[in-house]
């Protein structure tokens, strides 16, 4: 008897069935041009099988095929229209019309992007084989998803932020998860494992065996927030970006400079590693990964982080190629 469950493992725990993956690729982290270690901006986020692209500087395409970000996407967020953001979209585009699309492909950015977008659509003489839409939005705009049954489980929101020309950032959020079943009470109130824990973890009543009928409470917990994911693109410290963070499980920040040009940062529309971590201290986001490093730290950015640090512990400057996962806080 015993030999033939040898093999047999328990399930895990029903709630850890269906947690989605939520991570993110980092395809270039230099700010304003390359550099041999850093491409210009580009960001995946990938959630439950679906990649979307934020930011296309020069260059993307090939970032994503060294680190296997798939091609399938349908959506590419801009968050202002600097040439390091986005020219990478006039080649992907044309590759995407070599591997035969017909998809049809969402840009969105802000004011200026049907115009700076719909430029880049025109140059070179090989014609777009498929549907791209151009979408500008704004601060307080929540983006549906053109009605392609995308969105489902969370949202996507524009926030202002201080780069000049409207720019905006965004912000991933997830709706709220059902609470977490107790498989503990299950079990002592005589509950067979199997799909009336299932009914039950889903807030169903169940009828058992023996006639007894129970509803989902007390073997329910409370509902648990999503996940967030905060991206800021160039700004300088906002309010509007601390507002748009709140709690945020990853705050991708830029941090073009260190202290030592912290007047820079100002002149240009930029900000310090340290301004950043205050922004993330203030938000009380759960993790800080920097990005959009000025050449000089282009081989090392220890300096960012010490910099940081003192702000705010849970903080890294992000290198090309690096994935950061992103777990449910609880
Ligand atoms: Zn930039
Ligand atoms: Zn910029």
């Amino acid at each position: 008897m015993r030999s033939h469950t040898a093999s047999y493992r328990p399930l895990p725990p029903l709630t850890a069935y269906f947690i989605p993956m939520l991570t993110v690729t980092f395809l270039g982290t230099s700010a304003a041009r390359p550099t041999v270690e850093r491409n210009v901006s580009g960001l995946a986020i990938h959630r439950e099988g679906e990649t979307m692209l934020f930011e296309c500087g020069e260059g993307t395409q090939r970032q994503m095929m060294r680190y296997g970000v798939a091609f399938t996407l349908s959506e590419i967020f801009f968050t202002h229209f600097h040439a390091d953001h986005f020219l990478g979209v006039i080649g992907l585009i044309r590759t995407f019309g070599l591997q035969g699309r017909t998809d049809a492909l969402l840009l969105y950015g802000p004011k200026g992007a049907k115009k700076v977008l719909g430029a880049a659509m025109q140059l070179g003489v090989e014609r777009v084989p498929f549907p791209v839409e151009i979408v500008e939005v704004k601060a307080g705009d929540a983006l549906g998803d053109g009605g392609r049954g995308k969105r489902e489980g969370y949202d996507i929101r524009v926030f202002a932020t201080e780069h000049g020309g409207g720019s905006v950032g965004y912000v991933l959020r997830e709706h709220e998860r059902r609470g977490r079943f107790d498989v503990e009470k299950a079990k002592a109130a005589g509950i067979p494992e199997g799909p009336l824990w299932g009914k039950l973890s889903k807030g169903e009543p169940i009828e058992l065996a023996d006639g007894r009928r129970l509803t989902p409470d007390g073997f329910v917990g409370a509902r648990r927030p999503g996940r967030l994911v905060v991206f800021t693109g160039d700004t300088r410290p906002s309010a509007s970006v601390v507002d748009a963070a709140q709690g945020a499980d990853l705050l991708i920040h830029e941090a073009t400079f260190g202290e030592e040009e912290k007047d820079r940062a100002k002149e240009t529309g930029h900000s310090t590693a340290k301004e950043a971590a205050q922004v993330a201290l203030a938000a009380k986001a759960k993790k800080l990964v920097l990005c959009h490093v000025s050449a000089r730290y282009s081989l090392t950015a220890e300096d960012l982080v010490k910099e940081a640090k003192e702000v705010f512990p849970d903080v890294t400057v992000a290198r090309d190629g690096q994935e950061i996962d992103v777990p449910f806080a609880e």
